[in-house]
């Protein structure tokens, strides 16, 4: 769509629960969402648009940049950064050597290899760091998933099982940390109380500082792929 700012990428949603017809910026798609109420019109979100769109030209002109996985591109794990190589004489699947994930196969297939790759890394770093955790507060971890939730990092369910997202592993390790102790801290206070939070100390360090990275670079993480 074309704003006074120039072309913009929109996303319209309707939403039973919204009082009024409201903006926000998605970063994973590097688009502005319009979010309407039940019984407003498409007008309406694009008066609000009209009328806001210095704000989103800046909020989106403030993105970080899209980094498809592609050969050449450079990529964090645990807070590295890693260039992506093709490597066409390579034997198979993708691998870690020399500071570079290495890509072998039919370039076609590179950027979904890589993303698996991602998420099964992160399935590697993450499930250790659970069930020490969980060890130390002798609860048990029913099942770890890895997912692509863009608007939350992790969460705990109910029955035990603990989902984070791949993207994490791309942060560096005592962020990832952080993370992982809040979920497990979870198993013994399903709430964000002073108990919650004292067993999340009992595990990490690292609460303050990693809240304040994720607040800072989180966002970034999510235009990776
Ligand atoms: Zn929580």
């Amino acid at each position: 769509m074309r704003l006074p700012h120039g072309p913009t990428e929109v996303e319209w949603r309707r939403s039973a629960r919204a009082r009024r017809v409201t903006l926000r910026i998605d970063p994973a798609a590097g688009a502005v969402v319009v979010t309407l109420p039940p019984r407003a019109g498409r007008g309406q979100g694009m008066a609000l648009l009209q009328a806001n769109s210095r704000w989103v030209a800046d909020r989106l002109g403030a993105l970080a940049p899209h980094v498809p996985f592609a050969d050449g591109a450079v990529v964090p794990l645990l807070g590295v950064p890693h260039p992506i190589r093709h490597e066409p004489a390579g034997l198979g699947g993708v691998w870690l050597d020399d500071g570079a994930i290495r890509v072998a196969g039919d370039p076609a297939f590179l950027p979904r290899r890589v993303a698996d790759w991602f998420r099964a890394e992160a399935r590697r770093r993450i499930t250790p760091l659970a069930l020490d955790h969980a060890a130390r507060i002798e609860r048990s971890v029913r099942r770890i998933a890895i997912k692509d939730q863009r608007s939350r990092w992790a969460s705990c369910a109910p029955d035990g099982t603990l989902a984070f997202s791949w993207r994490l592993v791309m942060a560096p390790g005592w962020v990832l940390d952080y993370v992982v102790a809040h979920e497990v801290a979870h198993l013994r206070e399903m709430n964000h109380s002073a108990r919650f939070w004292a067993v999340v100390a009992s595990l990490t360090p690292h609460t303050q500082a990693a809240k304040a990275w994720l607040g800072r670079n989180g966002a970034r993480l999510l235009r990776y792929g």
